[in-house]
């Protein structure tokens, strides 16, 4: 396609920040629409594991991630009672992967990409609420046209089917928040602790701020009060260790979200005509996957350059998605095992993080990753 032709992207997410950045890099002209009033704060944090700061690095904001992010050195997992179950070397994944693992709040990484989205004079609308019919009308004033709208309530991707599209509920529910503690409780390491259909994970940032989600398995109730999960919460993880005790008497109550955890099933095409789905819009995983911000990413980084090198958009359109989906699925699939694993049939043993290797790792995350 060529480089002065226009494309509109629908939501201010991750993925759409990503690739308004990368696009307009390569000489697109970009517009990006979002229905909030601003750039989004929700939320807590995201590890970015070597193939998000790849990309990170190509949008020439990976210093500024890592200045703002923190880099653990391991991830180390626990049963219930504290007792330890694995360790996996995030250093060495790195190492081989050629990138660092960053985390980070995700208000931060919001900021940081909104603030490179204005210094590339990039034409951001906000209040902008897009109906099927708004994107009829951009389909007609744009070459192209990309849903990065996330992954419940997506309005383009609803567009691209006859029958309606809907997330699947993996039956467990997941409260976060950002909590201070005092650097030493975590020793510069993710701690995943984990039950039978419970699990807590906390993730250091820098100068004892982290980020945590506690999960469970639990019905879709929307009927139940915020106040009642919260309850529920304190109550499940009473007895759980030291460091638990400490992310729940430390954390910002503003902080705090409820989400019903859903996923998509793979979906058989991602564009029609000149409208394209990427990130959860057109594949969302689980947290259990750890890669849902990392695959946004890939997503605007494969698509961009893509975009640069070839100038049908019909085959711009079907070698993304050749290029995409199996890497995907198979992020996909890993985070409904995990979950499967935890908050499914509770008999199964759960996998431990020393059992992955940290080459296979490194392999799988920086997989269609080189730059030629
Ligand atoms: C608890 C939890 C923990 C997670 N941890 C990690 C992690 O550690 N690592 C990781 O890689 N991923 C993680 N993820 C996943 C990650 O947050 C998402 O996969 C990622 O944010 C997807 O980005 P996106 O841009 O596709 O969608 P989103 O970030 O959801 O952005 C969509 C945007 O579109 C806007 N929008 C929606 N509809 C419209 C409309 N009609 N018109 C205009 N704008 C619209 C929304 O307001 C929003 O700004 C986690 C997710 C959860 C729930």
């Amino acid at each position: 396609m060529n480089n002065r032709r226009r494309i509109a992207i629908i939501g201010a997410g991750v993925a759409g920040m990503a690739l308004a950045i990368l696009a307009t890099k390569q000489g697109f002209q970009v517009s990006l629409y979002e229905r909030d009033s601003g750039v989004s704060s929700f939320g807590g944090g995201v590890t970015l594991w070597p193939n998000a700061v790849f990309v990170l690095q190509q949008m020439e904001v990976e210093k500024e991630i890592k200045r703002i992010g923190g880099e653990p050195r391991f991830i180390r997992q626990f049963d219930q009672n504290g007792i330890r179950q694995g360790v996996l070397d995030i250093e060495a994944v790195n190492m081989l992967s050629g990138f660092p693992s960053v985390t980070i709040l995700r208000r931060d990484l919001m900021c940081t990409l909104a603030r490179a989205l204005d210094d590339l004079g990039v034409e951001m609308h906000f209040d902008c609420s897009m109906t099927a019919q708004d994107i009829d009308g951009l389909k007609q004033r744009f070459d192209l046209v990309v849903g990065a709208d996330g992954r419940m309530n997506s309005v383009v991707r609803q567009t691209l089917y006859a029958e309606k599209v809907s997330p699947c509920y993996q039956g467990f529910i997941n409260i976060i928040g950002i909590s201070q503690l005092e650097a030493a409780v975590l020793d510069n390491a993710i701690h995943d602790f984990r039950g039978a259909g419970e699990r807590f994970g906390i993730v250091p940032v820098r100068a004892g701020l982290c980020f945590w989600a506690g999960a469970w398995t639990a019905p879709l109730d929307r009927e139940r009060s915020l106040s009642a999960w919260y309850a529920e919460m304190h109550r499940r993880f009473l007895d759980w260790p030291d460091p638990v005790q400490s992310v729940l008497n430390s954390y910002d109550k503003a902080s705090l979200s409820r989400i019903f955890v859903h996923d998509l099933d793979p979906l058989p095409r991602w564009h029609q005509d000149n409208v394209l789905v990427i990130g959860d819009a057109a594949h969302a995983s689980l947290p259990t996957s750890g890669q849902g911000a990392c695959q946004a990413l890939e997503d605007a980084w494969h698509l961009a350059r893509i975009l640069a090198g070839q100038s049908e958009l019909d085959k711009v359109l079907t070698e993304f998605y050749r290029q995409r989906i199996a890497k995907v699925s198979a992020a996909q699939s890993v985070g409904r095992q995990l979950a499967q694993s935890i908050f499914g049939d509770h008999s199964e043993t759960q996998p431990s993080v020393s059992g992955i290797s940290v080459e296979q790792l490194s392999q799988f995350w920086m997989q269609g990753l080189a730059i030629e």
